[in-house]
């Protein structure tokens, strides 16, 4: 027993040095632990304050950026637009190929100055907010900087974008509101032509009945002979504008059907939200938004049904505006009226 006492005595000697020993190492290492972390502190702080001046000067480098290239568009676009309205007018191939070439060479600067900010953006803005996000702990003040520089450069670039989307669109819609115009010059002009028209035999003013934009034989009520009547060529662009001005005068047809197109997407949108926000409610709440998507679900279904309907009263003014222009093509327009009618209602149906 004794024998045992004394072990049991000089087990708890032990027990007490191994626990004097075991607490001295431990404040050892915590003071080698402390100067360790606060050496770390003190690296990451300067690490960190690099990193907030290097955020703010990139903010401020890529606003100047874009503000500069939008710039280069803006001026590239007050340049171009007189020019291409003068190529226009004057480019007398029924094609306009002058003008088209030219027209497209400008559209091609501005998406390449597109490209130059969206190149840009994916290395300086999220290639950077990669590498910084990696070096910030998300506790620290610096990550909410950084989060606002990143939305607002996206902000930035998306208002970059728009602006030059709006000047290519400014481009395009020129012509498109010279249409008028253009088809006004053209029914002027066959208008004089018409009443120069005489016979090359007895010299007898011939009747037009309608605007002709190819050769015709026509024969005079006079002395019956044949007369070739040549369209001047601005009457025989009359062909390749018709399309163009019937689909720009129905264009408020054209934005209603996609307006319902629209609908339908918001539509579905609410609903899947509502279902969404739906899973943590109450069951009364639960039975709520369940009728409240069953409503939208219902207009829903009339936008899906409307859609088709809409697009089709499109395509008939289209077509009767094309018959006002180009009577001598009723039968052909028609005929691609059905045929288009047709395709819209097909895909509906096996959708
Ligand atoms: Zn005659």
């Amino acid at each position: 027993m004794a024998n045992n006492d004394e072990f049991d005595e000089t087990d708890e000697q032990d027990a007490k040095w191994l626990s004097n020993f075991m607490s001295k190492m431990q404040k050892k290492a915590q003071a080698a632990f402390g100067a360790l972390t606060s050496v770390a502190e003190e690296k990451n702080d300067e690490e960190l304050d690099d990193l907030r001046e290097e955020i703010e000067d990139r903010q401020t480098r890529w606003f100047a950026f874009t503000n500069k290239l939008e710039e280069r568009a803006k001026e590239l676009f007050d340049e171009a637009l007189p020019q291409l309205r003068a190529l226009r007018k004057s480019d007398e191939d029924i094609y306009k190929s002058n003008y088209n070439k030219a027209l497209s060479g400008v559209c091609g600067q501005l998406s390449a100055i597109r490209d130059k900010a969206f190149k840009a953006k994916d290395k300086e803005i999220v290639d950077f907010n990669y590498y910084a996000k990696d070096k910030i702990p998300s506790s620290h003040s610096l990550s909410k900087k950084l989060d606002k520089f990143w939305y607002d450069a996206n902000e930035e670039f998306e208002r970059f974008d728009m602006a030059i989307y709006e000047l290519d669109k400014r481009l395009l819609e020129d012509a498109e509101n010279d249409l008028e115009g253009e088809y006004q010059e053209i029914i002027d002009s066959f208008n004089a032509q018409k009443g120069n028209f005489k016979c090359s035999q007895c010299g007898a003013t011939l009747q037009i009945e309608r605007i002709f934009f190819i050769d015709v034989n026509v024969a005079c009520g006079v002395c019956a002979s044949q007369n070739s009547f040549e369209p001047s060529s601005q009457a025989r662009r009359l062909q390749f504008i018709a399309n163009d001005l019937a689909k720009k005068r129905c264009k408020p047809l054209l934005k209603a059907y996609e307006e319902e197109e629209q609908k339908e997407r918001d539509l579905y949108q609410q609903a899947h939200e509502l279902r969404l926000n739906a899973i943590h409610e109450s069951a009364r709440r639960k039975a709520e938004i369940e009728k409240e998507r069953d409503r939208l679900n219902k207009l829903r279904e009339e936008a899906i049904k409307n859609a088709p309907r809409l697009y089709s009263l499109y395509l008939r003014a289209v077509c009767d505006e094309l018959n006002k222009i180009l009577p001598e093509f009723k039968e052909h327009h028609e005929k691609m009226y059905i045929e288009q009618s047709g395709q819209i209602f097909q895909i509906k149906e096996s959708e």
